[in-house]
């Protein structure tokens, strides 16, 4: 195929180009075609000097009148202004603060210019900096382009010139060689959108009488149709991920009278969006093939106790449950909740920590071995050691958005199911920012049991509290099952949040140390200040010695990534035991820490951290049935986005409209905690402006799934191609 052909097949590139070309992704012919222009530049018709307006990028064309050099500033270089003049005396100033004295010579008076540029009004009238010049004959003017000017997305070293020679070969073979419409019919023919070749030739070459705004918007059919497309691909290959695991076998998992036993003896009942998550649960566990679902529920919506029914289901069953949490405090936490629910049904918890004497951790091991020990709580590191499970049938990952999506999809790919970056820790935005080399699965976890001559693969059960918009879930997640624990339990009073500048913090603490008083228990979080993690330590110790020095009555603990994972249980168990007033922290706290009766929480420095990790930390509090306060402190002065991110936190308590926020704000690859590793990375989708199509391209990618459309080979090789992305990861 043609457009399969190398760059090097057209004229002009060499070698140092190519590096470039590849740069940007680009290596076939056809990867240019694919290289969509950012915006557009309209040379088509000419702006009179009488008619300029500021603020927009225009073709002008005039006469020198005069030009001068100036100097703004004492010691500053000279500028080049040059004075062109309309036969009605309007004026156009052309401003250039680089150039050669030879170019100011150039300028003659009554020489013609025509040129290009955003025209700015300045004190001295309109205005244009550094616009592209060309000299012209006014007897024989040259012509005016008939198309719109692209300006595509470049690199260093490769200009928009040498690009668009290149794209003028591509579409030259694009035109006599269409590319074919991959799409299938019945979704070209519903969703009436233009051919491929046809929208592609649009997006290049567009012509005057195409709608330009539509364009500038992205709004128009020639960028709706590769919109689709593109989703679709992607979606398709998520289909087929979940096609590929519901080939393989789990063991079913019936279910459990035992369930109901935990039930009656909770202090609650269950939410409705707790039972019909559950139930969802419960259905897929007795199926023949793996649960993949993925729970999302916000902060303290009570994702554990539906884990743990769960985990009774397998357990009753013979199975086996690893539960992985992201830190050894919430491995602990675990530890005591599902201890307290599943030992009176006679199901032995266990758990596996760094910090384990050797005789204990054999011990552990080899009740895990036998089959002994039914739930399994620990760190994803510590899964990656030696841990022989007997009968595996169930695997839990809490606060799975502490783990990188494009790892999750990656190793996916190779055909692993479970998949997380290697931080037991995550102390501090550093880490989680700078994760660790992906690793694969704990191999124990992944590994198949035999029973009655069939492979087993276990259920898996993914719960995070990062509630994602629906739209980027489906895109990000498209291959997992979805679940919305999407109601608190009963009796929450949501947070009331206060923004104070840092100049209050000894009023703050002065209130804290009153409400303690009272009987109320309180955080106080020192986020990352410094990138080190000891600065990031020391200043939590400062926080709390401060405490110490000046409220002798007040009960503080201090709690930091540097402590010992003993020193760390210590502090949190007697925080719980309320033998502590105060916990000052560090964001080690964020994740899933769960202590009712904590009803106050200070956060300093609020405006460096993200909406997510905010609404993470605040939702440390509001767990019981206390009116609970958060306070952010933050340090003045505040950028735009950090004001807007305070006042979203002080307007709101839901999870879900926070994240739409931060969607917003950030874009989806922050949102999904991939800002380092490599967004989901599109070519011209763009999930927060694009949302409306995610329904119809998963609709589109099963049906090309279940019809085994020949299309799609094709379509991965052209949209996913030799880029790096997740299959190449
Ligand atoms: P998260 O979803 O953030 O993991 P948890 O599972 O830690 O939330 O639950 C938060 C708190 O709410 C826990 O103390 C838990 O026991 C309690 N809880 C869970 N479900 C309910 C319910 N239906 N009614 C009342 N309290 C509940
Ligand atoms: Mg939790």
């Amino acid at each position: 195929m043609l457009a399969l052909r190398p760059l090097t097949a057209l004229k002009g590139v060499g070698p140092k180009q190519l590096e470039k070309l590849h740069k940007l992704g680009l290596f076939v012919v056809q990867d240019l075609l694919f290289h969509l222009p950012l915006r557009y530049q309209d040379k088509t018709h000419l702006t009179p000097i009488d008619n300029l307006y500021a603020g927009a990028e225009l073709l002008v064309e005039g006469e020198v009148f005069a030009h001068t050099l100036t100097s703004t500033r004492a010691g500053r270089r000279n500028s080049l202004l040059v004075k062109l003049i309309a036969p009605s005396g309007a004026t156009l100033t052309l401003r250039f603060f680089h150039f050669h004295p030879a170019q100011a010579k150039q300028f003659s008076r009554g020489k013609v210019v025509r040129v290009f540029g955003e025209v700015r009004l300045s004190a001295n009238g309109f205005e244009m900096v550094h616009p592209s010049i060309e000299f012209i004959n006014p007897n024989v003017p040259p012509a005016l382009s008939n198309t719109l000017t692209p300006v595509y997305p470049t690199c260093e070293g490769l200009g928009q010139i040498s690009l668009l020679k290149l794209m003028v070969q591509a579409l030259a073979e694009l035109n006599q060689n269409p590319l074919a419409d991959l799409l299938p019919n019945p979704v070209l023919d519903t969703l009436e959108l233009p051919s491929l070749n046809h929208a592609l030739l649009t997006l290049h070459q567009p012509q005057p009488e195409d709608d330009l705004s539509l364009i500038k918007q992205f709004k128009h059919p020639a960028q709706q149709r590769l919109i689709i497309e593109e989703l679709i691909t992607h979606q398709v290959a998520l289909q087929q991920l979940r096609q590929q695991e519901q080939t393989r076998f789990a063991p079913q998992l019936p279910a459990s009278r035992l369930c109901n036993a935990l039930l009656t003896s909770l202090p609650f009942e269950l939410t409705q969006a707790q039972q019909r998550v559950l139930q969802q649960i419960q259905h897929d566990l007795a199926q023949p093939h793996p649960m993949q679902r993925l729970v999302q529920g916000d902060v303290g919506s009570g994702k554990t106790v539906v884990a743990a029914l769960a985990a009774i289901q397998a357990a009753d069953a013979g199975y086996q449950v690893a539960i992985m949490a992201p830190t050894e405090i919430l491995a602990e936490q675990h530890l005591n909740a599902f201890s307290e629910w599943l030992n009176p049904l006679d199901i032995e918890v266990t758990w596996l920590n760094g910090r384990m004497k050797a005789a204990e951790k054999r011990f552990r091991l080899a009740q895990i071995e036998s089959g002994d020990a039914k739930v399994v709580i620990g760190t994803h590191a510590l899964f990656q050691d030696a841990v022989e499970f007997n009968r595996l049938g169930l695997v839990v990952i809490d606060e799975q958005h502490r783990f990188g999506v494009h790892q999750r999809l990656s190793l996916h790919q190779k055909g692993h199911r479970i998949v997380l970056e290697g931080a037991e820790d995550l102390e501090n935005a550093a880490e989680v920012q700078e994760p660790q080399e992906a690793q694969e699965v704990p191999k124990n976890l992944n590994s198949s049991s035999a029973t009655a001559g069939q492979f087993h693969h276990p259920h898996q059960l993914i719960m995070t509290a990062t509630p994602i918009p629906r739209t980027l879930a489906m895109t990000a997640y498209g291959d997992l099952d979805l679940s919305v624990i999407d109601e608190l339990p009963p009796g929450r009073k949501p947070i009331d949040t206060a923004v104070l500048s840092n100049t209050k913090r000894t009023e703050v603490m002065a209130h804290l140390v009153a409400k303690c008083a009272q009987g109320v228990q309180a955080y106080w979080v020192c986020p990352l200040i410094e990138e080190s993690e000891l600065l990031h330590a020391q200043a939590a110790e400062v926080t709390a010695n401060y405490f110490i020095a000046h409220y002798p009555h007040l009960r503080v603990g201090l709690i930091h990534g540097r402590l010992k994972g003993e020193q760390k249980a210590l502090v949190m168990n007697a925080f719980k035991a309320h033998q502590l007033d105060l916990l000052v922290a560090t964001t080690v706290i964020e994740v899933g820490v769960n202590v009712p009766n904590a009803s106050l929480m200070i956060i300093e420095n609020a405006e460096r951290l993200g909406l997510a990790q905010l609404h993470q930390l605040r939702g440390r509090v509001g767990r019981g049935d206390k009116q609970s306060h958060c306070v952010l402190l933050y340090q003045a002065p505040l950028s735009a986005t950090a004001k807007a991110r305070l006042n979203i936190m002080r307007q709101t308590n839901d999870g879900f409209i926070i994240a739409e926020e931060d969607l917003r704000i950030r874009g989806p690859g922050d949102v999904l905690g991939t800002h380092q590793t490599g967004t989901l990375h599109f070519r011209i989708a763009d999930l927060r402006r694009d949302s409306q199509w995610v329904d119809a391209a998963l609709h589109w990618a099963k049906y090309l799934v279940q019809t085994q459309s020949p299309a799609i080979e094709a379509l991965q090789a052209r949209w996913v191609g030799q880029k790096i992305d997740y299959q190449h990861a």
